[in-house]
């Protein structure tokens, strides 16, 4: 039996008593399975599967630290050992070999899963008889430990005193929710209910064409800048004609809303390996190898010039720290926390140079949030917290007036209302338009005090509902929330969608919120 992600130390002793002839433990992720080992050993006639190197990180293993992980082992264990990675490989991409675009030091630095079974098959033959041949790549190996840990772009002195510097101040913003929301009303004329989308437009086959021809050479930047430009402003005209209340940009110059960002810091890179994610689905993530910062703005251009082109309010529009973090691979050498705390100094710099650009909302996308989640339980709450912070770091920046939406999707949320209260956004999204504004309606329940985008129709369909059923979720949540805590908005980004349906959606949607709007529901 593999285990695997995590320690089984609550369920040690009755594994070793199930019939099995040997068993996987994780001691990676799951370094307390070795407490259990030490109090209660293993039986010698059941053989240990030894997961010592990490099958879910990409950093080259510390090999004198494995070495002397697998010597405990050896100590506690009797029977047959063998050694393994944490877990499945699938996590990994193919080779590091492969990855072309990389400053070479890095390259140096990673394993994956080529490198990974290399590292297996080193340490098995340490064990074998083989210690004084692999002594030297076990040397070898320390040395660009050394090299790695004192290399500038890994330890930034900058970053590490912003990080130390931190205040209580600077992860609560000024005023209450409540007096906040009042002060942003007074500066945005909006309709009650407004309408609004989540972020992004249809990514066409053109989109898709430029960007390659561009990364390729084959496009001038001032071409490829110039078509983003058209894209954006045909999308503005399109917004004011269907009657959006708050329009976006679109995010044509994404195509993923994590390693977009991650191009743009230092600190990260993306690969060009590609991972599974979500089964059928396959991504290239990026990757922390560095302290965080942010050399330039990252957004700024694009939603400036849709603020340029419209009288109506542009959202700003960013991915927060957790997600950035969370669809990358981290770092092996500090905390996650202090790695999501970076990213959020980098993204807060952001924010407030959209405010200082006269932005007047900003939307921070954390759909990740959830996913990153410990496996137990007990230790939810230690992520939360700082996952929570990260967020707060990141969008506690601006003034009182200045209005900040959240987005979150891809999961369940239910069991986690007072976070998301404690995130302390102006306006939360929620992806939940299969299930009625069931969390809509929780969220309320938990004393949650905050407006509300409500997703009216599913994004991942090319069906256009017709307006009453786009009505039936907002008149649902309307019977207990207040009228001027509601928003109306697909419910995630319509990047997977074509334009035709796209358009025939809004339109429907943007009359929903009229006729809500005109008829009163709620009052
Ligand atoms: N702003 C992003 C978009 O509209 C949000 C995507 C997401 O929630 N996954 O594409
Ligand atoms: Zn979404």
């Amino acid at each position: 039996m593999q285990t695997y992600y995590a320690d089984v130390k609550e369920v040690y002793q009755e594994l070793l008593s199930l019939p099995l002839d040997g068993l996987g433990l994780d001691f990676v992720r799951g370094p307390k399975n070795l407490d259990a080992l030490r109090s209660h050993g293993f039986p010698r006639e059941k053989i240990l599967a030894a997961g010592i190197v990490d099958g879910r990180g990409i950093w080259k293993s510390d090999l004198r630290a494995r070495l002397s992980l697998m010597e405990e082992i050896l100590r506690l264990s009797s029977g047959d050992i063998i050694i393994q990675p944490s877990c499945s490989l699938q996590h990994l991409p193919y080779t590091a070999a492969d990855e072309a675009r990389l400053p070479p030091e890095i390259k140096e630095w990673l394993a994956f899963a080529c490198e990974r079974l290399d590292e297996v098959s080193l340490l098995t033959r340490y064990f074998s008889g083989e210690k004084d041949q692999i002594q030297s790549l076990v040397e070898k190996n320390a040395e660009m430990l050394r090299q790695k840990k004192a290399n500038l772009a890994v330890t930034n002195p900058q970053v590490r005193a912003r990080l130390s510097n931190l205040k209580p101040g600077d992860f609560k913003r000024s005023m209450t929710r409540e007096n906040r929301y009042k002060a942003q009303k007074d500066r945005l004329p909006l309709p009650l209910l407004p309408a609004t989308t989540i972020g992004s437009f249809p990514q066409t086959a053109e989109v898709r064409r430029k960007r390659l021809e561009y990364r390729e050479g084959k496009l001038t930047e001032q071409d490829y800048r110039a078509f983003i430009q058209r894209e954006i402003g045909e999308w503005i005209r399109i917004q004011e004609e269907i009657g959006l209340d708050v329009l976006v940009h679109g995010e044509f110059e994404r195509a993923d809303m994590a390693a977009y960002f991650a191009e743009h810091l230092e600190g990260m890179v993306n690969l060009q390996g590609w991972v599974q994610s979500y089964g059928t689905r396959y991504v290239q993530p990026p990757v922390v190898y560095g302290d965080v910062f942010r050399p330039n703005p990252m957004t700024v251009e694009w939603i400036v010039y849709a603020q340029g082109l419209t009288e109506k309010p542009i959202k700003g529009m960013l991915t927060g720290p957790i997600t950035i973090l969370n669809w990358s691979y981290g770092r092996d050498d500090i905390p996650r926390r202090d790695q999501a705390y970076q990213i959020a100094l980098a993204i807060r710099d952001e924010v407030r140079e959209l405010e200082g650009a006269g932005i007047k909302i900003i939307q921070i996308d954390e759909p990740a949030i959830r996913e990153g989640l410990p496996l137990k339980r007990q230790e939810w709450e230690d992520y939360l917290e700082w996952a929570i912070r990260a967020f707060r770091l990141a969008s506690s920046g601006v003034r009182a007036e200045t209005q900040i939406h959240t987005h979150m999707c891809f999961s369940e949320f239910g069991d986690i209302i007072p976070h998301i209260d404690a995130m302390d956004a102006d306006v939360i999204s929620i992806e939940d338009s299969k299930k009625g504004g069931e969390l809509a309606k929780s969220l309320h329940a938990g004393a949650y005090g905050g407006a509300m985008g409500l997703g009216v129709f599913d994004v991942h369909s090319p069906r256009v509902p017709p307006t009453e059923e786009m009505e039936v979720i907002p008149k649902a949540v309307l019977e207990k929330v207040q009228r001027d805590k509601i928003w109306i908005n697909p419910d995630c980004g319509l990047k997977t969608r074509g334009r035709k349906e796209t358009l025939a959606q809004l339109k429907n949607m943007v009359a929903a919120a009229k006729h809500l709007r005109e008829t009163g529901a709620g009052q």
